[in-house]
């Protein structure tokens, strides 16, 4: 059967660009292994352009009231929820993800849209009446200008939304970079905003890869960054993006642990371990991928997992099967070799997935979920983030020598605790050294209207993803002293302003 192959293109002031690419590259169905879409890759001479675009319209939207612009976020929440099904089908034709998961993070991103249509109560600024005789004091907050969204292919709808609707709903203009891998779930939505009524040019996607992305790095006119990705290219874009003057928040790689106390619920924490650890195919930031069992319970911990592995169904994402292929041959080949590895280095391979059955086609790229007992820290299935749907268990003594090892670990972006002592769990929540912590949660994405983020090596710049962090991202805050004319507050005095 012949297979359509589609051009995709940026998104430039409301309509598909129209000028012809120097570069392109192809897009994959995972689960075929087929070409379906050939990507335009952007020039910086292209970079230029759509920011030059977006900054005329932006010169417009920066004045237009709250009231208008949330106008405009609930029309777009409504189209999004209308539509969140054709979205997630996008994205698993691209990202290989089954369904349910495609839809869930169209939903996770739903959220912020949610989040963002209470604009005008979240820019609300202070005021102080009378700081000194007659004197007033008020905050306002105002927006950056151009912004720019650079996205990883993991969460090809999530990761946009965590920014966009708060960027734009703060009087930012947004240029999205989406992954290159499953550029299309970027375009619908971008259509999306403007069927809600958003002036052209106030959200455009510009594809590409690297020339792409460093020409936004350095461009005048971009004024903030927002970069998920991976630990290296996210502290590049940090450092680069930060030494040209911009406000930077750059999320990068994991390796997240879900610790097993051994007064767990081992049942609650089996199926948990199996959720987190192959959703996805362990392609998610805050997927599970090193269980720390604390003795004497990991025999049994094991044996549950081994038991649950069993029923997991791979193959193609709408076929109702429990996980997808991986994104590229190249990103697979990749995470065998760790598999490889981790058998070379003495690990015990419980579940191999090479060995697997898959529903889907024969070219897809493949790996059925995989799993290690004996895991020891120095070898690379635990230091290096797989990305893949390898489980790896470290078994150790005490809590202690679990929180040490977690700590140790240079990223710090989720982590999970399995008990029902609640003293234990306090006390890991306290001194645990990650951004978000779920107690008997696996995967603790924070809602909306809390902030995303990790920490050490696992975000760069100060500010978390969306919630109240996301607004004080995309606006920078004023304070207006003032006071009205008033003759008895006349005269010379050259000293420093006190209140009186
Ligand atoms: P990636 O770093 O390869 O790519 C991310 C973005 O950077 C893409 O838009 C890509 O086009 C661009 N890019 C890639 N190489 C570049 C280069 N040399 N110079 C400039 N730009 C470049 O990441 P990925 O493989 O798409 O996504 C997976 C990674 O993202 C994982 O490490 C995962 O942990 C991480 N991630 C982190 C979070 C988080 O919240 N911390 C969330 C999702 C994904």
């Amino acid at each position: 059967m012949s297979n359509h192959v589609s051009r995709i293109t940026h998104l430039v002031n409301g309509k598909p660009w129209t000028g012809v690419a120097e570069r392109r590259s192809p897009v994959y169905n995972p689960a075929t292994g087929e070409v379906t879409g050939q990507l335009d890759l952007a020039s910086a001479a292209t970079v230029d352009e759509i920011v030059k675009t977006a900054h005329e319209a932006w010169e417009e939207w920066v004045d237009t009231s709250l009231s208008r612009r949330a106008q405009v976020l609930f029309a777009f929440r409504e189209l999004l929820n209308a539509r969140k099904e054709e979205i997630a089908a996008l994205v698993t034709a691209e990202h290989g993800k089954v369904l349910s998961d495609a839809l869930g993070e169209v939903t996770r991103g739903l959220e912020v849209a949610e989040f963002a249509c209470g604009i005008a109560q979240l820019l609300k600024g202070g005021f102080s009446e009378n700081v000194s005789t007659r004197v007033d004091v008020y905050s306002i907050r105002q927006p950056l200008g151009v912004v720019a969204v650079i996205s990883p292919f993991n969460f090809p709808a999530m990761v946009p939304m965590w920014f966009v609707p708060i960027a734009i709903a703060c009087g930012n203009a947004v240029i999205l970079k989406p992954s290159e891998k499953d550029p299309s779930a970027a375009n619908a939505m971008a259509a999306l905003w403007k069927e809600a009524g958003l002036p052209d040019g106030i959200m455009n996607v510009v594809h590409g890869d690297k020339e792409a992305v460093e020409r936004l790095l350095e461009h005048p006119d971009i004024k903030a960054v927002s970069f998920v990705g991976s630990t290296p290219i996210a502290r590049h874009v940090y450092e680069t993006a930060t030494s040209h003057g911009k406000r930077v928040q750059a999320l990068g790689g994991a390796k997240n642990h879900m610790v097993v106390l051994p007064d767990a619920d081992l049942d609650l924490a089996a199926d948990a371990a199996v959720n987190a650890g192959f959703g996805s195919a362990g392609e998610r930031c805050m997927a599970i991928s090193a269980l720390v069992v604390v003795e004497p319970v990991a025999d049994e911990l094991v044996r549950k997992i081994t038991e649950r592995m069993a029923t997991l169904r791979t193959g193609d994402g709408t076929r109702g099967c429990d996980m997808g292929p991986l994104v590229t041959d190249v990103h697979r080949d990749k995470v065998v070799g760790y598999v490889e590895a981790g058998q070379a280095e003495g690990a015990t391979l419980v579940v191999d997935g090479r060995m697997g059955e898959f529903d889907g086609g024969e070219g897809g790229f493949w790996l059925a979920p995989t799993f290690f007992d004996h895991v020891s820290p120095e070898m690379s299935i635990y230091t290096d983030e797989i990305f893949g749907p390898v489980l790896s268990v470290l078994r150790v003594q005490s809590y202690d020598e679990a929180l040490d090892l977690v700590n140790s670990n240079p990223y710090g972006n989720g982590t999970a605790i399995f008990t029902n002592d609640g003293g234990a769990a306090r006390r890991y929540q306290n001194k645990v050294e990650v951004g978000m912590v779920g107690i008997n949660v696996p995967i603790p994405v924070p809602v909306s209207y809390y902030s995303f983020g990790g920490w050490k090596a696992s975000l760069f710049g100060d500010t978390h993803a969306h919630g109240m962090e996301g607004v004080r991202f995309f606006t920078r805050g004023k304070v207006v002293t003032s006071r009205w004319l008033d003759p008895s507050h006349g005269g010379l005095n050259l000293g420093f302003p006190q209140n009186d």
